[in-house]
């Protein structure tokens, strides 16, 4: 056994967890080594209980003289206990923790951590964290205590155990890290440092560790780029015509209703260079909802064309590749290029393609390509490397146009994406006016509420309401709650409006139905959960209400906002929030009057602290584990080192294997 064991197949009891800890991204033994905490409690001042007075945080160390469950008369459970040692006694109380007596028995020479409290006149620990003392270790109490990022189910008491448990069962975790390299910057050798990430002695030791870890997951990212950079320009092809074919991409650009935005033609420029040259391009696209990469793509699905290979397009929903495939077969109609939809429903057995449209239902063995020349991947976050691979695999090495609308941040991408060419649209097309955003609070809900019925009686307005975030990927629980909404918002609140609702369980053709009769303005109000995130294009749509806004990512907000302020009509977006507290209410206003996703993100970046959870996944920007995006210096040594390293990366096998298997996992959390 070694610590590449997978959770699942370690042991029974593991077994039972490996789904959760999935969400955790353990899924082997050595992932939880590298479960980093996000903080510690200091439970590191240890007295005796005959020293201790109110007020205190400390830890003591007794035995068990009573410890019984009482209930109350409502019925909730309490748990009461008496701690001595020689020098005196303390009361400790639990709520609601039935089990407690059960783990705890009378005679147990137990440790507690908590603060203590004056009971008339006796101390008293009210829920203090506790362990039964083993081997005389402590691993609850005692100590500087990890806090680790949590999920539903698996608890920082639950995790630390695994962690102290497998640090006793490994006695040395080998270093992969080049030893000049260790000794030129000062670093922390690894088996140290994620001994004392876990369990340090003080603060500042704490600190060097994460230095040390911060160091190897930027030097990682930055040499894995390095690496498959290299593998990608390895590969030779055959040079595609550009200039040829000029002509005949000007006449199409002319044949659009608007014109090209000066990003545009620029992303527009570079790709059709990379398209000339003799190794495949491998490009992303970034820029915010709306500033038009589609065209941007369909233009080089053109060229693709015209040089006779055909284009792959994938999008990450049924919804979004429908709505590709109406406006890029309108778009391409008169030129002869043939369209087709591949998705879960629309299984097209057409074969005679130019251009392939679809969901990862285009990745499915019996979609055959003839003559695959390049792949464009719509807001790629949401793909997994693999699935992105198997549809490289269907050609010889294609040309690669991937494109996200998630504002990352420039370091960011850098760091991440060291192996792909950058183009960024940074300009939005002319006449797009902005989206008045306001924060809610709840004693403004039903004026807000009447604001929205009349625009939608006078103005003839369209409503998207999202209803909250509430789990990474849309389970049952989401939908249920959105239907609820649903009901309450068309019963109670809009009963002379027509609602309809949107989910992510529903089959595909049921949510064309709804997006078809919303898109006809046959339905005033769209409820939906957060998945009309993804770019879908309704120009009539005109306010955008999100519930607990404050559940979401700065990011993800703007390009919900996105959804709407489309067409010519002036556009609002509502973010409703019960939130009190002033840093959540300051974030969610810097919506107010900031409309660059670059900026918010970035915003976003320097807010939320590390080992905050929520919205990753539609985030779209990778979370680190224990660096930070905003350690510039770090960037920069770390990009420094590795490309150092590189040049001679054979040298060192174990890091060589490291980075191989890095290249290999999720570069994405989703
Ligand atoms: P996104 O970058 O979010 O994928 P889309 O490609 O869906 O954006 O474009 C959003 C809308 O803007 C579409 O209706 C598209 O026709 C329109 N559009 C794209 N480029 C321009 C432009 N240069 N001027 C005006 N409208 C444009
Ligand atoms: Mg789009």
């Amino acid at each position: 056994m070694d610590l590449n064991t997978p959770v699942g197949s370690f042991s029974k009891a593991y077994k039972m967890y490996a789904g959760r800890l999935s969400k955790l991204n353990i899924f082997k033994l050595e992932d939880f080594l590298f479960h980093i905490p996000f903080r510690y409690d200091d439970f590191s001042l240890v007295s005796q209980i005959g020293l201790v007075q109110a007020g205190e945080t400390v830890t003591v160390r007794g035995k068990v003289e009573k410890i019984q469950n009482q209930y109350t008369r409502k019925w909730k459970s309490l748990q009461r206990g008496i701690v001595y040692d020689e020098t005196g006694k303390i009361e400790v109380l639990w709520f609601n923790q039935p089990f407690i007596p059960k783990t705890i028995k009378e005679g147990d020479e137990i440790s507690m951590s908590g603060k203590v409290d004056l009971d008339g006149n006796k101390l008293i620990m009210k829920s203090p964290d506790y362990e039964v003392i083993f081997q005389n270790q402590t691993i609850h109490t005692g100590r500087l205590v990890p806090i680790y990022p949590e999920t539903k189910g698996i608890s920082s008491k639950w995790l630390r155990r695994q962690v102290f448990k497998l640090l006793q069962e490994f006695p040395s975790i080998d270093d992969y890290l080049p030893k000049d390299l260790i000794k030129e910057n000062g670093l922390m050798n690894l088996d140290e440092a994620v001994r004392k990430i876990h369990f340090p002695s003080s603060l500042n030791e704490a600190e060097e560790a994460r230095e040390r870890l911060s160091f190897d997951e930027l030097f990682n990212l930055q040499l894995s780029s390095l690496v498959r950079k290299k593998q990608w320009e390895k590969e030779k092809i055959k040079k595609w015509e550009v200039e040829k074919h000029k002509e005949k991409v000007k006449k199409f650009i002319k044949t659009l209703s608007f014109e090209l935005t000066n990003a545009q033609k620029n992303a527009t420029r570079e790709i059709l260079k990379d398209l000339s040259l003799d190794s495949p391009m491998n490009r992303l696209l970034e820029g915010d909802v709306g500033s038009g990469k589609t065209i941007v793509a369909t233009v080089a699905a053109y060229i693709a064309f015209l040089n006779g290979y055909q284009t792959a397009f994938m999008a990450p929903t049924e919804i979004l590749a429908n709505q590709h495939f109406n406006v890029i077969s309108k778009l391409l109609s008169n030129l002869n290029v043939n369209v087709a939809l591949f998705t879960g429903t629309t299984k097209s057995k057409d074969t005679k393609f130019d251009i392939a449209i679809g969901t990862h239902a285009l990745i499915h063995k019996k979609v055959k390509f003839k003559n695959l020349g390049l792949i464009v991947i719509d807001e790629q976050q949401r793909f997994g490397v693999e699935q992105r691979g198997i549809l490289r695999q269907k050609a010889k090495n294609p040309h690669l146009l991937t494109m996200t609308a998630t504002p990352i941040p420039r370091t960011v991408a850098l760091t991440l994406y060291g192996d792909l060419d950058l183009s960024i649209l940074d300009e939005m097309p002319k006449g797009r006016k902005t989206i008045k955003t306001w924060v809610v609070p709840p004693s403004k809900r039903t004026g807000a509420y009447n604001w929205i019925e009349e625009k939608i009686v006078k103005g003839k307005d369209q409503v998207f309401i999202v209803c909250p975030f509430i789990e990474e990927s849309e389970s049952m629980v989401t939908v249920k709650a959105a239907t609820k909404e649903f009901e309450r918002l068309s019963k109670e609140v809009f009963p002379k409006l027509s609602l309809g609702l949107l989910h992510g369980k529903m089959k595909a053709k049921e949510k064309d139905e709804v997006l078809d009769t919303f898109r006809s303005g046959k339905t005033d109000i769209l409820v939906s959960t957060p998945v009309v995130e993804v770019g879908i294009d309704i120009p009539n749509a005109t306010i955008m209400m999100i519930e607990e806004a404050e559940r979401f990512g700065l990011a993800q907000l703007h390009q919900l906002r996105g959804r709407v302020g489309r067409g010519g009509k002036e556009s609002f977006c509502l973010l409703f929030t019960s939130s009190k507290n002033p840093v959540t209410l300051e974030r969610l206003k810097s919506m107010e009057a900031i409309f660059s996703g670059a900026v918010l993100s970035e915003i976003d970046l320097k807010l939320r602290g590390p080992g905050q959870m929520y919205g990753t996944l539609q985030h779209g920007i990778p979370q680190l584990k224990v660096a930070s995006f905003s350690d510039f210096d770090l960037i920069e040594k770390t990009k420094k080192e590795a490309e150092k390293v590189f040049a001679k990366l054979s040298e060192y096998p174990n890091l060589a294997k490291k980075i191989e298997e890095e290249n290999l996992k999720e570069v994405s959390p989703d």
